[in-house]
């Protein structure tokens, strides 16, 4: 089975509409992936009817030009993210930091990743709340994450574990991955390297999500998988892309609008 994550996102995103919420994003420089990441977000505002406004600043910007920006983006929106990475001379940490934690609509700060550690409501990181919701119960599987970023590795390890799964967290210092990633249930790959997880490191019959986006040296767009032969032994997978991209964009915008209902309750 091809878990279509484009349909599941295009459900959510009914399910918002007419909701009333304004969401900011702030990119510095000119990355092309990001500029590709900040005009879905927009697309999508759009599509639901929620207002978006993203402000663009030079890659040359200091990290005070950019606490700057998003202190007036956060007087205005609901909801405010800073898209990532940013330049290396900015402190990221700071900038986060800067977001108050009620407008954190990509669940970055400190207090929210703090909250989600010790099981407590608040706005979530999107990747693995979307992951989180192609799963549905996960309770008593065993759940093998290859990754462990601050921003989809680990959030999704603790979101897993909250829901009952038994989780193991894999990295590059992990000796024999394959001998790990075979015993999973569900395995979950965020690497970003194409045809990393091959047929071989796949127990028949697995759940696989494939968080990784990459390119070939064609140019293509891909996954960490090796989809065709892992989808033939896999019961259920995610293509890229179709499966956790546009799951991601949605749960922004659940964010976005769940920040602006929990202002006015
Ligand atoms: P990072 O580069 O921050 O993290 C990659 C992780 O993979 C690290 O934890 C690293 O280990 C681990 N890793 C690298 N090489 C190996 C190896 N040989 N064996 C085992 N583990 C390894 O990436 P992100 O988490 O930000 O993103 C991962 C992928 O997901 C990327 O392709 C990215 O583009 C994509 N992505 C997709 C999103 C979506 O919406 N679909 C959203 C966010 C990201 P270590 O910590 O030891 O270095």
């Amino acid at each position: 089975m091809i878990i279509d994550g484009k349909a599941a996102a295009a459900e959510i995103k009914n399910s918002l509409r007419g909701a009333k919420a304004k969401l900011a994003v702030l990119m510095v420089g000119e990355d092309p992936a990001s500029s590709v990441y900040v005009r879905n977000k927009e697309r999508a505002c759009a599509e639901v009817g929620l207002q978006s406004c993203s402000r663009r600043l030079p890659a040359t910007a200091t990290t005070e030009e950019v606490i700057a920006s998003v202190e007036e983006l956060c007087r205005w929106a609901d909801g405010v993210l800073v898209q990532l990475p940013l330049p290396d001379h900015i402190d990221a940490k700071k900038v986060l930091g800067t977001i108050p934690p009620e407008k954190d609509v990509d669940g970055f700060h400190p207090n929210n990743l703090g909250r989600l550690m010790i099981g407590e409501d608040g706005p979530v990181p999107c990747t693995p709340a979307g992951i989180m919701r192609l799963l549905g119960d996960v309770a008593g599987k065993h759940c093998v994450v290859v990754g462990r970023s601050n921003t989809v590795g680990k959030p999704l390890a603790l979101m897993l574990l909250q829901a009952d799964a038994t989780v193991t967290v894999c990295h590059s210092k992990t000796k024999d991955l394959a001998a790990f990633t075979r015993q999973a249930d569900v395995l979950i790959s965020a690497v970003g390297k194409p045809c990393f997880i091959t047929a071989d490191m796949v127990k028949p019959g697995a759940i696989v999500i494939d968080v990784g986006i990459n390119r070939t040296a064609e140019g293509k767009l891909c996954g960490d998988v090796d989809f065709g032969p892992v989808s033939e032994i896999a019961s259920a997978i995610t293509p890229v892309p179709g499966g956790v991209g546009p799951m991601t964009v949605a749960m922004l915008l659940e964010n976005t609008v769940r920040t602006k209902s929990s202002k006015t309750a």
